[in-house]
């Protein structure tokens, strides 16, 4: 049976939340507000906006995984970072940060009849207000907001018929087992702690630790003769970039990893027909293989042989542009094809992590864990003793919906869901490229057997409750191409909260099997990958074929897909550009049988 019909006019009028003010809550309310929404309603805890890239948390040598282009919405041109020839265009955090910023000012302040003369439009960001519990309203139509204002630390409660969660993943910090602050006290250890999310406020204090005499031997060695050094934990983006940091302002630093995260590098900029286009996702096997191509490269031993040598062959180069030795530690890296956890450098940097190490700049300790610590810093599980001055905990976040949301409202709201693994053997894919796969990682049960698991459909709307339209995600598809599928996914539930036409499944059971299918999928896909434990990050894992997954969404809604268009030879190599969903809300508006766009945008 056919989801209920929607009142699209009453939907327009009544307030919607969006709870965030990082890149995904940006783009939702501005779609929002395009499509006619006449009161959106952004709270950030923040006091300003772009959440991960807002001016509180970016580091000054914060580069990102994205070039120019990527990591923009279609309504707003970014400016192009400077050097960009030579760098290929890698955007610095410091550039997504602005560019949020000039995203909040142009489409998110809206001038009202009340406004002097002058003054500037008011904006529907509400800064410093944290949601702090969301329940159903009793009436169990819509949403009682607990909001705190994170200043003056009062409360009030809202009422909202709809609401999108777009709090990301990278806000609530999470020590490693034994590795918290309080523990570190309790060993004995007088120096500073900070986990990597309060790393730079906290930069002057981590670099003074070493003590002023130590400082200026340039040449010592981190660690040795006694030297402290600042030892940061983790192999992530955040644990390289801090340990960077610290040794380009000449203070001893050691990382502790077991495995690290891969950072993709070249001499030279790829071309946008290799960087930015299909190519890439092709070559990554998706949940449906679309194209005769694709079906070729992941289903015959010809195509598997292939791209299973491709993926080996950036793995490698990743690493000669580097000229790091066999035996490297360096080399202890996460599986570029069997993981989603690597990054992308670009042009090989001089003040890069990996450069920095083969400089002896920066003193590795892996592969290993930190088990506990010291009194004088920390030991690690083969019992090798570390003397710290400071300590960096990178061990990554938690889920932003924790608090906000109970456990059991999770589950109530279909938000996560509960599944026993016999559930996932239905789901089979017989694919060349996925022979061999290392071990599936292995995750905690509960005592009925059964594993946590994500909820949500298109990784927008929890399956469960999907017939009731009163509540979305947006941010939590794991994506190597995030401008573009944040601006589809903010297309789509809007799509979907104003009751458009849309391929949907027909029952919250029939959505609750398709998330089953997807969740299977990241499973085979990314054995090693438990990211989606924290269901406020990873929900899906199209990942480097986030693209299809986003063309899936398109067609959803009616709409064209595979927008990069070319023919038969060249669609491959065609540069996808944001731009390509600069017309989805005319597009969409059409088809609704409306012909005036909010003008506003
Ligand atoms: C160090 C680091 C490097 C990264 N590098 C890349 C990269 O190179 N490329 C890439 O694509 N992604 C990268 N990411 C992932 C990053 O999360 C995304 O780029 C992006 O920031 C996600 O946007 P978001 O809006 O979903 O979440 P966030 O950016 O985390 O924003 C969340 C927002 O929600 C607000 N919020 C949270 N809880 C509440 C609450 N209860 N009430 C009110 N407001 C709340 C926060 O204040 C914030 O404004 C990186 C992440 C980190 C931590």
């Amino acid at each position: 049976m056919p989801l209920p019909e929607v009142d699209t006019a009453q939907v327009k009028r009544e307030p919607v939340c969006i709870i965030g003010g990082g890149p995904s809550g940006l783009v939702t309310a501005q779609v929002f507000l395009r499509d006619g929404f006449q009161n959106v309603q952004v709270l950030c805890r923040d006091p300003h906006v772009g959440g991960v890239w807002s001016r509180d948390r970016i580091y000054p040598n914060m580069t990102i995984n994205n070039v120019d282009g990527e990591f923009r919405f279609s309504a707003h041109p970014m400016t192009p970072p400077p050097d960009s020839t030579l760098t290929g265009g890698r955007l610095r955090g410091i550039d997504v940060c602005r560019y949020m910023e000039e995203f909040h000012e142009k489409h998110l302040r809206i001038p009202s009849d009340g406004d002097a003369k002058n003054e500037q439009p008011k904006s529907i960001v509400r800064f410093n207000a944290e949601a702090v519990k969301i329940t159903r309203s009793p009436n169990s139509k819509g949403w009682d907001l607990l909001v705190k204002d994170t200043v003056s630390g009062e409360t009030e409660t809202l009422y909202f018929p709809r609401i999108v969660l777009c709090t990301g993943g990278a806000s609530v910090p999470v020590f490693a087992e034994g590795l918290a602050p309080k523990d570190a006290v309790k060993a004995g250890f007088t120096g500073p702690v900070f986990h990597s999310s309060d790393a730079w406020p906290n930069m002057m204090t981590i670099l003074d630790s070493v003590g002023v005499q130590e400082k200026p031997d340039p040449d010592a060695v981190p660690g040795a003769d006694g030297h402290k050094s600042v030892v940061v934990i983790g192999g992530g983006k955040s644990a390289q970039d801090f340990s960077a940091y610290i040794a380009s302002q000449g203070v001893p630093v050691t990382v502790v990893y077991n495995k690290l995260e891969i950072a993709l590098a070249v001499n030279k900029p790829l071309p946008r027909a290799i960087r930015q286009s299909r190519l890439m996702s092709v070559f990554s096997p998706h949940i449906t293989l679309n194209t005769r191509i694709e079906r070729f490269l992941h289903t015959t031993a010809a195509g598997a042989k292939m791209i299973r040598k491709t993926w080996e062959r950036m793995e490698e180069d990743s690493h000669d542009v580097y000229r790091v030795p066999k035996a490297s530690p360096l080399r202890i890296t996460r599986s570029l094809f069997w993981d989603v956890r690597s990054g992308d450098e670009g042009v090989k940097r001089e003040d890069s992590f990996v450069s920095l190490v083969m400089k002896g700049k920066i003193k590795v300790v892996a592969p290993t864990y930190v088990s506990k610590y010291t009194s004088r810093g920390v030991e690690t599980t083969e019992g090798e003793k570390l003397d710290a001055s400071a300590i960096i905990v990178a061990t990554g976040y938690g889920s932003s919906w924790n608090g906000m949301l109970d456990d059991a409202t999770m589950l109530e709201i279909g938000l996560s869901q509960r599944v026993d693994s016999n559930a996932l053997e239905e789901f089979k894919w017989n694919y060349t490229t996925l022979n061999n796969p290392p071990d599936l990682a292995p995750v905690p049960t509960f005592p009925d057997g059964t594993s946590k698991a994500p909820g949500l459909y298109r990784a927008s709307v929890p399956a469960k409750t999907i017939d009731r339209r009163d509540i979305a995600v947006n941010g939590t598809m794991f994506t190597s191409s995030i401008g573009y599928t944040l601006e589809v996914c903010a297309n789509w539930i809007s799509a979907y909260f104003l009751g458009e036409a849309m391929r949907l499944p027909d029952s919250p059971e029939d959505a609750t099997r398709l998330t089953l299918r997807e969740f299977a999928w990241s499973r085979r896909r990314y054995p090693e990958y438990t990211g989606w434990q924290n269901p406020s990050v990873t929900s899906t894992t199209p990942f480097f074929c986030a693209i299809q997954a986003a063309d899936e969404m398109l067609e959803d809604m009616y709409l064209p897909s595979m927008r990069s268009g070319g023919n038969w030879l060249t669609w491959l190599f065609k540069p996808i550009s944001i731009d390509e969903l600069g017309t989805l809300g005319e597009e969409r508006s059409r088809k609704r049988g409306e012909t005036n766009l909010n003008k506003l945008q």
